[in-house]
């Protein structure tokens, strides 16, 4: 029976799911769901993120983690994380500017954090036998300071999503309609599930999962010491929106007809990302764009030098420069949030608090 099918049937059994319910069977269920069975990223699968545009993207990184590395005072080892590697290709071009500071790469002990066994092999089959794999931050050993990256992660982690009606706060469920297939309906909640003044007809979301996620990285590094990047699209203030998508070959097909068959995203929830690392009492924040975060890093003059070794490349690089930087494309959509230990300052995240 297929994911959609068995939604169905248990819906029909025991009642309306809840939107995270339903987006983390679609992506994690074992035997349908997307990243366990068929995830396919790349110009000729569902979606592109940012270091497959460009290898630009990942160098930077990795010079951003030098950096980070030499203010942490230059420790050996650290452990050099990644959660939800994609396809390897941020990892392989962050080592490969890290062969800039080759103290750097001889202190960094990789660590892959992955749940999808297809990308595992991609990702092996990219960068070889010298990370280490785990399914979940926490089997990351201890006792070593850390340097994390995550890009479109976030997004991966389901929200709940709150809807303010004429009459009060319902929730976002998914049950069936009178066809017999699965449609949005609503769920009254007793209480407001948040404190904003809201427009009738407004979505609100939460993601309890994304503040755990920061919550656990920010435990770690106030034990340990060292500091996150995290980047997505999402929202940088409080404000309403159903962001929930799902994508398949690049197109925005329908959740609900496509269970298990479509990459399914929310936004990242930054501030709530923000608060709930302050609380386990990390500094964070501010909270960049990702234009503000590639341009202080140089990603202009990165271009001008990659066009310049190569001029029958110059329009490619320009192309990949602007779907980056470009406030019309990934430049102000995409943020980027740091978290880190509270005796450090990291590179461009000096005002953390
Ligand atoms: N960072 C990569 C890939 C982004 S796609 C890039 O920028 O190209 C999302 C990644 O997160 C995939 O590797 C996916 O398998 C992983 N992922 C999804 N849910 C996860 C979870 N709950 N825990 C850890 N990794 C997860």
């Amino acid at each position: 029976m297929s994911l959609l099918d068995r939604l169905k049937a248990q819906i029909a059994q025991d009642g309306p799911i809840g939107v995270p319910e339903f987006f983390t069977r679609c992506l994690h269920d074992p035997r349908d769901g997307y990243y366990a069975m068929r995830p396919d990223l790349g110009a000729g699968g569902d979606f592109v993120t940012a270091p497959l545009v460009s290898q630009m993207f990942g160098e930077l990184i990795g010079l951003w983690a030098i950096e980070t590395w030499t203010r942490l005072g230059r420790p050996a080892p650290v452990r050099l994380v990644e959660m939800g590697p994609g396809d390897g290709t941020l990892m392989s071009d962050l080592l490969r500017a890290g062969k800039l500071d080759p103290e750097f790469l001889a202190a960094a002990e990789v660590w892959l954090v992955e749940v999808s066994g297809p990308l595992r092999a991609r990702q092996a089959a990219r960068l070889g036998e010298g990370p280490r794999w785990v399914g979940r931050l926490d089997e990351v050993p201890g006792g070593a300071p850390m340097i994390l990256v995550a890009n479109e992660l976030l997004d991966c982690l389901p929200a709940r999503q709150f809807v303010r009606t004429e009459t009060g706060w319902a929730e976002r469920v998914i049950g069936l309609g009178e066809d017999g297939e699965m449609a949005f309906g609503l769920r009254s909640l007793g209480q407001p599930p948040i404190d904003a003044e809201a427009e009738p007809g407004s979505v609100w979301e939460s993601s309890p999962a994304q503040a755990a996620l920061a919550s656990d990285i920010a435990h770690r590094l106030v034990a340990d010491g060292g500091a996150a990047l995290l980047i997505d699209y999402g929202r940088a203030q409080p404000e309403a929106g159903d962001t929930l998508q799902a994508l398949q070959a690049h197109k925005k097909v329908d959740p609900l007809k496509t269970a298990g068959q479509a990459d399914l995203t929310v936004w990242a929830d930054f501030p709530s990302v923000v608060a709930a690392a302050r609380e386990t009492g990390a500094k964070a924040g501010p909270i960049l764009t990702q234009a503000e975060f590639l341009r202080a890093l140089g990603i202009e003059q990165r271009a001008q030098a990659l066009a310049a070794a190569r001029p029958d490349r110059a329009e490619q690089v320009a192309r990949q420069l602007d779907r980056l930087i470009n406030a019309a494309q990934m430049g102000d959509l995409f943020k980027v949030a740091c978290l880190c230990a509270p005796d450090l300052s990291p590179p461009l995240f000096e005002d953390a608090t």
